[in-house]
């Protein structure tokens, strides 16, 4: 029986290379096994593959008495719905531990660092294992993704320092170069819905009982989402009531000038005025320095959210 390693719901690039180096390395230790993922690639994922010569892994929603290795999440919010039925053999992950659990122990790979991928290289390196050239490529790709080319607070030394070894393997000379080629991909919007905007990197979080959504997109240029913001505020309210949530934000977050502007539809505006200590305007803040949902934004709401 194969092991399927999967990330989140609505899968990022971490999550998808992460499905692929995880299983890489599970088969060379002698574990059957297949990269899985719950959703669509992003067109920055598509790239990313398409440039190193990777098939997008199998897609597969359900899960009921199969073998798992879950990469990126532990919580059950983006999970697959029959998680329940599943066997999960393992967890590699880098968020706080979410809500996930098991009847039987399992193996744990949890580090607060900036990626998934930083820790399945640490595993590569535990089990003497030689990382592949494009494998490597795609797992730098993940790396320069999640820690936005080292900006994001969530970075870490252990980041850098891993991403300029897998650099290395993979023959890349330029690694910024690389991530700048892969953001201008990120940010492209062209052709694209104000739904498809709100849930390109959307998750939902369970905050005191709230069902709290938040989607971010990265760019390198904010002015282009100006003419559109009214859209996008209007289909976050659709959103937010069609799946009876308390709240839906949208970071718009400028990687090169390092900040976010923060769209909000609400309940209560307050909670989000408590989080941030600033007023909104036009459902919008202006939040310097904030790279990270994780570290900058979701915590603060829930304790916001806490009262
Ligand atoms: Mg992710
Ligand atoms: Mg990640
Ligand atoms: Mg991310």
């Amino acid at each position: 029986m194969p092991i399927y390693v999967l990330g989140h719901t609505n899968p990022d690039s971490d999550s998808i290379c992460a499905a692929i180096s995880l299983s890489y390395l599970l088969k060379q230790i002698g574990k059957n096994s297949i990269a899985s993922r719950q959703g669509e690639c992003s067109d920055e994922t598509k790239f990313i593959l398409e440039k190193f010569g990777f098939e997008e892994p199998l897609l597969k929603k359900s899960y009921a008495g199969e073998d798992l290795f879950l990469v990126d999440f532990s919580d059950l919010n983006q999970a697959p719905a029959d998680i329940d039925k599943a066997n999960i053999l393992g967890i590699v992950d880098h968020h706080k531990l979410g809500d996930i659990t098991t009847p039987v122990p399992l193996e744990c790979w949890i580090r607060p660092v900036g990626c998934t991928n930083t820790i399945i290289k640490e595993m590569f390196d535990y089990y003497g294992i030689n990382i592949p050239e494009k494998l490597s490529a795609i797992m730098l790709c993940a790396i320069l993704s999640d820690t936005v080319i080292y900006k994001s607070p969530t970075c870490t030394s252990l980041d850098i320092k891993i991403s300029k070894e897998l650099a290395k393997i993979a023959k890349i000379n330029d690694i910024k170069a690389l991530g700048m080629e892969m953001f201008m991909v990120k940010s492209s919007i062209k052709g694209a819905s104000a739904k498809e905007l709100i849930t390109r990197d959307y998750k939902d979080f369970n905050m005191s009982s709230c069902k709290v959504g938040i989607g971010q997109l990265e760019s390198v240029d904010l002015s282009i989402f100006k003419e559109r913001k009214e859209e996008l505020l209007q289909e976050m309210s659709r959103y937010k009531n069609e799946g009876e949530r308390d709240c839906v934000l949208l970071l718009l977050t400028d990687i090169i000038n390092e900040g976010s502007e923060l769209l909000a539809v609400c309940e209560d505006d307050t909670i989000i005025e408590k989080a941030f200590g600033k007023k909104l305007k036009n459902s919008s803040i202006y939040l310097p320095g904030v790279l990270s949902r994780k570290k900058q934004v979701v915590p603060f709401l829930e304790k916001a959210y806490k009262g």
